[in-house]
């Protein structure tokens, strides 16, 4: 682990103690005792298609299997929003837009006479 590297510091948690700010911060989610270890969930800041690990981090609500395609879960944005970091907060504001109904385009029929 090189120490210049935030994420060295992080474990995994399927419910952290700890959400991302912006892309470099980390703030609590809930109060941290001393000695407990700091935790984020990876789907806040991961989104690479080869991420794939088991997770025994041990939590009740532990999802078993940790993926690039978390941040996707209906439930994780919902209980994360404002803790993922700036890209995955905007993917996830864009798919948002993407089930828009378009309206009918008027005045395009075109008519043989
Ligand atoms: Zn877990």
């Amino acid at each position: 682990m090189s120490p210049t590297s935030p994420g060295s510091f992080l474990n995994h948690s399927c419910d952290p103690n700890c959400g991302m700010q912006d892309q470099l911060s980390v703030v609590a989610r809930r109060s941290i005792r001393a000695g407990e270890v700091v935790t984020i969930d990876y789907a806040m800041c991961m989104t690479s298609p080869i991420l794939d690990l088991a997770c025994e981090c041990g939590e009740p609500i532990c999802r078993g299997r940790i993926t690039g395609d978390d941040w996707k879960k209906r439930a994780l944005q919902e209980r994360y929003k404002g803790l993922f970091v700036g890209y995955i907060e905007r993917r996830i504001a864009e798919r948002g837009t993407t089930l828009r109904v378009r309206r009918p385009v008027r005045g395009r029929i075109r008519r043989d006479r």
